[in-house]
């Protein structure tokens, strides 16, 4: 029999590849706009190594440490590499850290909305859920979350910058949340977005891991770097979690070409850094244009927005007639939209006008 705690679980509705959705609705042009990928593809680097890769190796198995991707992170980011855990895509880590430190009848604490895999493998694990409202401002409500933390409690979530509201938290407010949270509470940083964050220089939770044990940073390289296909994302960790981590896990589940992939992309920073700078630009075109035509949207900080349009789905639909997917149903006529190349961006924002003027 299926375990109690899964049976009431529905399963997570992945995209529709786009060549699908494409020949369901007859167009000739789409452009997902819906999953926060890399509109502008990743580095070109990225092929090249790929190309140059040895397959008579493809009978043998990866390295299960990933050695190669492990130093060069390590070495840019200052770590001690035994910090690192590697995951098949953040997803992996998110089940990893849930299946390692929940137990039933725990509780994990987030803010609301927030990512759903956090809640759904803390119910994989029969975890309770205490989700805190984020503010009006759509920010995550630091005090609420600390008044929430119970004797039960394992985990927090912090999504910064959080999906799906785009909404960023400052280091200095993270960092005294981190000291009114008790040692033995897991604080984890997803910061799956945070290369895109232009409102502080220096953003990154990991500057506080040396002062809190506790704390836990996730990287992943499905989003700036435009990986989301080779599926690589990342913990880092205290060194005794960090052992713990390495035992629940798979042992090879990285591919090597996941790996070639992710360290020719990380060592071409040239092109992140473009990406990263158009985004911005194209993020203060959006958010211009949405308080010109009186649309209440949150403060973005990531590549995409999130936005109250009375009639949502219809906008959606209208837009999906037009080549554009947009992602629906994370809240009550609320849209989030990735932010795409410039010419896509001003196509949609001139749709939503439209709509807006009936
Ligand atoms: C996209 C996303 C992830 C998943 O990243 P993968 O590495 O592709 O699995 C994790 N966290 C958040 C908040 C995301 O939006």
């Amino acid at each position: 029999m299926v375990k109690q705690a899964i049976s009431k679980l529905t399963a997570y509705t992945p995209e529709l590849t786009l060549a699908e959705l494409k020949q369901q609705r007859g167009l000739d042009k789409l452009v997902r706009l819906s999953a926060n990928e890399n509109a502008f593809g990743t580095s070109p680097k990225v092929g090249e190594a790929l190309r140059a890769w040895n397959f008579t190796d493809a009978n043998r198995y990866p390295d299960s440490n990933v050695n190669g991707l492990r130093q060069l992170i390590a070495a840019r980011l200052n770590i001690d590499p035994a910090t690192l855990v590697f995951g098949d895509g953040l997803d992996e880590i998110i089940q990893l850290l849930s299946r390692t430190l929940l137990a039933p009848d725990d509780e994990v604490v987030l803010t609301r909305p927030t990512f759903s895999e956090y809640a759904l493998h803390a119910a994989i694990e029969g975890a309770k859920l205490v989700d805190v409202p984020a503010t009006d401002a759509g920010e995550t409500d630091l005090d609420a979350l600390a008044a929430a933390v119970t004797d039960k409690t394992q985990m927090i979530w912090l999504c910064n910058p959080n999906n799906p509201t785009s909404t960023y938290t400052m280091r200095d407010a993270i960092e005294a949340f981190l000291a009114k949270v008790p040692e033995r509470v897991t604080v984890v940083v997803d910061e799956a977005y945070i290369d895109f964050v232009t409102a502080e220089a220096n953003p990154s939770a990991l500057a506080l891991m040396s002062k809190f044990s506790n704390l836990v940073v996730l990287r992943t390289f499905s989003k700036a770097y435009g990986l989301a296909n080779f599926r690589v994302g990342y913990a880092v960790v205290a060194p005794a979690l960090a052992s713990t981590l390495q035992t629940v896990r798979l042992p090879y589940n990285l591919s090597s070409f996941a790996e070639i992939a992710a360290e020719a992309a990380y060592k071409d920073q040239g092109f992140v850094d473009q990406v990263v700078q158009t985004i911005a630009a194209e993020r203060e075109k959006w958010t211009a244009f949405l308080t010109e035509q009186d649309v209440t949207f949150y403060e973005p900080q990531a590549n995409f927005i999130f936005m109250r349009i009375e009639g949502a789905a219809d906008l959606a639909e209208k837009l999906l007639q037009n080549g554009y997917l947009v992602r629906t149903g994370l809240g009550d006529e609320w849209l989030r939209i990735s932010i795409g190349k410039p010419e896509d961006n001003q196509a949609v924002q001139q749709i939503v006008s439209e709509f807006l003027q009936k």
